[in-house]
């Protein structure tokens, strides 16, 4: 029996479970670990609330994970209730499919003042992620600044500019859809360090923005590169190109319509934050310099102003949570790797691997690449594959260590308990507190 553990229970560590089932069928055990008591991480946490039909993908790892030969094992910190050694003796390979959750830190003065966030928090904020549920952003102001040229930050604007109605069948949290009715924000600037060219965003996406209640977007005309040069880009940028330059020909009459305003405002990198008139505390103003674009970065022209700013939310990327002793790329901020493989025996799949980039697809055939390699290894007695304790010897590990184990049969009711809890047309409900989800499975 081939005994594997993945520490992580999002796309990456369920694709990855899913591929060695592939690999082994019926020889292996597989444990998925979790520091929460719910699975499905950046499902459950990352992905919009008003993208529900990207959160299906739920229901193929739920199929993973009612597999015999599958254990989800929630309410365990990797690192704090059990290191990654005590792992490595249990199991025959570890595969850490921890993502990224840390905000990238955007290290400019002021950067501590009150109202700013990561979209690591913000997010966790609306989608209900224990750890930042109690966020409590301000949202009494007019004006909203989000940083970076990504979905995140496309999430980030398109949730702040939303009617509750326009949340009907989504998963937002009730402590984020209460806050956010009560918003006065009417503008939301989305800054941007290059230009449209250099747009991160994707096309399906960005086109939403034509369709809000409230909302509607404006991208400044003297800032679209000649039309002909789009013809140089990859497809999917073109398409998003398309729809930059079809904001910027919405009538000055047309927009007004609206009360709100996302305004894309490109060529322009944040260089401070300033307080607001005042008050020591919080946010006012971000500081930014125009850039112009040499060799594909941005270069800052000495020309600067400021952007009205009451709230802050920087989506400029992500970092791997490090592990004690565990090699680790400061730089890229994700576990040093090569091709998946960290040291003989232990592995990183998905974010955690590649750095935060593409989209949950992108996971599976990380998934299937590490359990070739895991396969190859132990061919090739790169891995020890003599008999290991796997499953039974980390709950023996678990019960000397007093540890609250999460099951799959658990999460099935606590998902039952935030189902039946849900607003009228909404899918759920989320517990936002990790003490309510455990109750919730004994209920
Ligand atoms: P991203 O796509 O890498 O975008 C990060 C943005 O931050 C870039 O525009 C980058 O600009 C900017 N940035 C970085 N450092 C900056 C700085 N110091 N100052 C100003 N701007 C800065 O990352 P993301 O938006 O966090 O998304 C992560 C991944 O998740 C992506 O692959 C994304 O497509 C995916 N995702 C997908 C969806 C979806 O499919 N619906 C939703 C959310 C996320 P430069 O380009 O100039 O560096």
């Amino acid at each position: 029996m081939r005994h594997i553990a993945i520490v992580g229970s999002g796309p990456a560590g369920y694709y990855t479970a899913e591929a060695a089932l592939k690999q082994w069928g019926e020889n292996v055990h597989i444990d998925v670990f979790d520091a929460l008591p719910v699975p499905y991480g950046l499902i459950r946490t990352g992905v919009a609330p008003d993208h529900q039909s990207i959160k299906a993908v739920a229901r193929r790892f739920e199929k993973t994970a009612l597999n015999e030969n599958v254990r989800f094992v929630g309410n365990v910190k990797v690192g704090e209730n059990v290191n990654i050694a005590t792992l490595q003796d249990l199991y025959h390979a570890v595969v850490l499919a921890t993502g990224a959750p840390h905000d990238r830190q955007l290290d400019i003065p002021g950067r501590d003042l009150a109202n700013i966030f990561g979209s690591a928090a913000f997010v966790g904020w609306y989608n209900g992620h224990p750890e930042f549920a109690d966020l409590a952003p301000d949202l009494s102001g007019k004006n909203a600044v989000v940083i970076g040229m990504g979905n995140v930050a496309l999430d980030v604007a398109r949730i702040l500019a939303k009617s509750r109605a326009e949340f009907a069948g989504s998963d937002i949290v009730e402590h984020a859809l209460t806050a956010l009715d009560t918003s006065s924000l009417s503008s939301i600037t989305i800054l941007g360090r290059r230009g449209p060219h250099q747009v991160m965003m994707t096309p399906k996406e960005l086109g939403e923005l034509m369709h809000l209640d409230r909302a509607s977007p404006r991208v400044d005309s003297a800032d679209l590169p000649d039309v002909s040069t789009d013809a140089l880009l990859e497809p999917g940028v073109r398409k998003s190109v398309t729809h930059l330059r079809s904001f910027a020909s919405i009538p000055e009459n047309m927009r007004g319509k609206k009360p709100v305003e996302i305004d894309f405002d490109l060529f322009a990198s944040p260089v401070a934050f300033h307080p607001a008139k005042g008050s020591s505390a919080s946010v006012g103003e971000v500081e930014v310099e125009e850039t112009r674009i040499e060799a594909d970065r941005a270069v800052g022209t000495g020309k600067k102003y400021c952007v009205p700013a009451d709230l802050v939310v920087t989506c400029i990327g992500y970092r791997t949570s490090p592990i004690p002793d565990i090699p680790f790329d400061e730089r890229a901020g994700r576990f040093a790797n090569n091709e998946g493989r960290i040291l003989p025996g232990l592995y990183c799949v998905g974010w955690a691997r590649r750095g935060p980039s593409g989209t949950i697809g992108t996971n599976r055939p990380d998934g299937y690449s590490i359990a070739d390699l895991i396969e190859q290894d132990m061919a090739n007695k790169v891995i020890d594959t003599s008999d290991k304790a796997g499953r039974n010897g980390f709950d023996t590990f678990a019960a000397q260590h007093n540890l609250e184990l999460v099951r799959f049969s658990d999460w099935q009711k606590i998902d039952e308990a935030e189902i039946a809890a849900a607003r009228d047309g909404a899918p759920r409900e989320k517990f936002v507190d990790i003490a309510e989800m455990i109750a919730a499975r004994k209920a």
